[in-house]
């Protein structure tokens, strides 16, 4: 099991680096999330001995019993929070996640700042934005991005680092990934996280700074534990 693992993070980083050259960016300019979700400590265990430290988990309650053992014995390791957050885990994923990727609206805003205010810790944040406006999804919509991303630079400053989407699953994603890119460069945002499994190396060329990269690494998912 930890030799697949460990091959299979060879194996992505292989082609992250070489969509890097094809995009004629930098060897480096794009960074891993190995999404752990559902997996179990020993399957990040495995990540972690093959040199993986940057990780993302979905839910906020799992990633707080899988991951504050980890650090101690990893003080580099980075957790990006990466699913959809309700309002009463803010507290929780501000105590736990070096950056949150789903700030998408402004009641988690508040929720994310008042808890700021009562950790005296601020993670990274990126605005997520629903590309597609889907309805089932979280993500600012299309129409209101400009003026939330506005609004999470004005209250948090350049603790508002970037931009995270997943497309719809049955499209093209590249115009997501461009539209995402143009939104950022318009905000003066440096980061893009955006492609996964199927698409990374598409997000690459148009600019992805982190991809998040789960089943490619840890294989098929266990089913979900029941809903947090
Ligand atoms: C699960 C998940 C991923 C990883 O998806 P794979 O297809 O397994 O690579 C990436 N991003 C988000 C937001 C996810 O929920």
């Amino acid at each position: 099991m930890s030799d697949i693992i460990a091959c299979n993070l060879d194996k992505i980083r292989n082609r992250i680096r070489n969509a890097c050259a094809e995009a004629g960016r930098a060897a480096d300019a794009t960074h891993l999330v190995a999404v752990s979700k559902f997996h179990p400590l020993e399957s990040i265990e495995a990540a972690l001995a093959a040199g993986q430290r940057l990780f993302g988990e979905n839910r906020v309650q799992e990633a707080a019993t899988k991951f504050p053992v980890l650090r101690s014995r990893y003080p580099d390791l980075l957790l990006h929070i990466i699913g959809g957050l309700q309002t009463n885990k803010a507290l929780e994923a501000c105590r736990i996640a070096d950056v949150i990727e789903t700030l998408d609206r402004p009641s988690l805003l508040t929720a994310i700042d008042k808890a700021t205010q009562k950790t005296g810790r601020l993670p990274r944040l990126y605005v997520q934005i629903n590309t597609g406006n889907e309805p089932q999804k979280f993500g600012t919509p299309r129409e209101q991005a400009d003026k939330f991303i506005e609004q999470a630079l004005q209250t948090f400053g350049p603790a508002v680092k970037g931009l995270m989407c997943i497309p719809p699953e049955n499209e093209e994603p590249h115009t997501h990934f461009q539209l995402l890119a143009q939104l950022a460069h318009r905000h003066g945002l440096k980061t893009l996280s955006m492609g996964m499994s199927a698409d990374f190396e598409a997000a690459i060329a148009h600019g992805a700074t982190h991809v998040r990269v789960g089943s490619a690494i840890f294989g098929g998912r266990p089913t979900p534990p029941t809903k947090e």
